[in-house]
């Protein structure tokens, strides 16, 4: 053990991450080498042997750990990724309420308990037009408390063409089954008309359901049913309408020329009871699911024991509001990385892909026109012309290439493409250029 202790970099894993861990490591190979030796009788192998099977065992020690890598990959909100990076006022406010004490559920002036989730009410007021909102841990959890709330042992009427399945194993008529609800299925996959769900409304109806088609399109021969249409139906029979926006967006993605996405404010100014859309998608804050609506439905939710299941802490809600606050005042959206990201100019990501080509200084390695998509199965369609870089080398495959960009600090995932790996620039901060310049010659030399 002190002689793999000795070696450097067995050392330096030591220091990254305890000597505890690397001793266990060690152990393990060790134990493996004695069990197969009293087993088999094979001879212990030499030292070199040993330690070259440690250093194995400890590399993916580290890789396993949470860690952060540059995105090449050109889609912005990228889920197995980390989805929106958070804009640096959300990160301040996070570290100061998570680092210490605070009003989280505490009235300063009364001294007396007070409300979690009051303060970022009044923001999601501000910020979508609607009478009141709640969070709870995602929008899949934001769904199943709607439903279950309202939904138990009532029908719930979908259309056809929005029976969404997400990434995740979100399955929309798996969730329904799970609160209790009845499916009551409208429409054709291609066209559903409004009298279709007048047709299904019962004594037993509870609400009408729209989602957000967010990682496919119906396309051709289609008919749908405008939300404002489904809304005044809702109303005027006395059941409840609900979008399940998924995306979220406060803002139109249309200023970044990107298609009309449909808003949180839109949805509510439709007249839909209650929206539910993600935190950490299109509002580029962090992880969490956001109900917003009517306030005697919102009141209902908050009453529900399961909300207590669902609840987020403290760094969530700090990061949530300090995000929203960005909304308030147009100038500061662009602090949030997923619209900085957005911004960039073609000529800018140019220049700074030519940049980086020129810093890498080898034959074989040129800028070129890629594809950037937003992502995150909130606009799937999306995309955003871009630049980036790619390169190959000889005797080395594309993707073994892109292995080993991956496995060593600053672990640049890109892409592949034919022959070459592709690092579209959009999705990493300028500031981190020379990082991508210096991990390229370094997997190319
Ligand atoms: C992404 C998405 C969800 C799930 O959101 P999470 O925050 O990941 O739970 C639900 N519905 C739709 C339409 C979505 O796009």
């Amino acid at each position: 053990m002190s002689r793999f202790l000795e070696e450097p970099d067995v050392a330096g894993y030591a220091a990254l991450f305890g000597t505890t861990v690397v001793k266990a490591t060690v152990d393990a190979v060790l134990a493996d080498v004695r069990a197969r030796t009293a087993r088999d009788g094979v001879p212990v192998p030499p030292f070199e042997d040993l330690l070259a099977r440690a250093r194995r065992r400890l590399a993916r020690v580290e890789l396993d750990d949470l860690t952060s890598v540059l995105n090449g990959t050109g889609i912005l909100l990228h889920t197995n990724l980390g989805r929106a990076p958070l804009a640096p006022r959300a990160l301040e406010a996070m570290a100061t309420i998570a680092g210490g004490y605070s009003n989280l559920e505490f009235d300063i002036e009364t001294g007396t308990r007070g409300s979690r989730y009051g303060r970022v009410a009044t923001l999601l007021r501000a910020t979508t037009g609607a009478e009141d909102g709640l969070v709870v841990n995602n929008c899949a959890a934001a769904v199943l408390l709607v439903l279950d709330t309202f939904g138990k042992q009532r029908e719930v009427v979908v259309s056809r063409n929005q029976l969404i399945e997400i990434g995740g194993g979100f399955r929309l008529p798996d969730v329904l089954a799970r609160s209790g609800a009845t499916l009551v299925e409208v429409g054709a996959t291609n066209k559903v008309y409004l009298a279709d769900f007048e047709r299904a409304l019962t004594a037993n109806t509870a609400l009408v359901l729209r989602s957000h088609t967010s990682n496919y399109r119906i396309e051709g021969f289609t008919a749908d049913v405008a939300a404002a249409d489904l809304a005044t139906l809702a109303r005027r029979v006395g059941v409840l309408s609900v979008e399940d926006l998924g995306g979220g967006a406060l803002v139109g993605l249309e200023a970044y020329g990107l298609p009309h996405e449909r808003t949180v404010r839109e949805a509510v100014a439709d007249g839909i009871d209650l929206v539910a859309f993600s935190g950490d998608k299109l509002l580029g804050g962090p992880q969490c699911g956001i109900v917003v609506g009517r306030a005697a439905a919102i009141a209902r939710l908050r009453a529900n024991p399961l909300l207590r299941a669902l609840r987020v802490d403290k760094a969530t809600l700090a990061a949530l509001a300090a995000t929203l606050r960005l909304y308030l005042d147009p100038r500061d959206v662009e602090t949030i990385p997923f619209y900085e990201m957005l911004a960039w100019s073609r000529g800018d990501l140019l220049v700074r892909a030519i940049d980086v080509v020129a810093a890498i200084d080898l034959p074989g390695v040129r800028h070129v026109e890629t594809i950037a998509y937003a992502g995150g199965g909130s606009a799937p369609l999306a995309t955003l012309p871009s630049y980036g870089l790619a390169f190959r080398r000889d005797g080395v495959s594309p993707n073994e290439l892109a292995a080993r960009l991956r496995v060593r600090p600053p672990r640049l995932v890109g892409r592949v493409e034919g022959d070459d790996v592709l690092v579209d620039l959009r999705t990493i901060p300028a500031a981190r250029d020379a990082d991508v310049a210096d991990a390229v010659r370094t997997v190319l030399t």
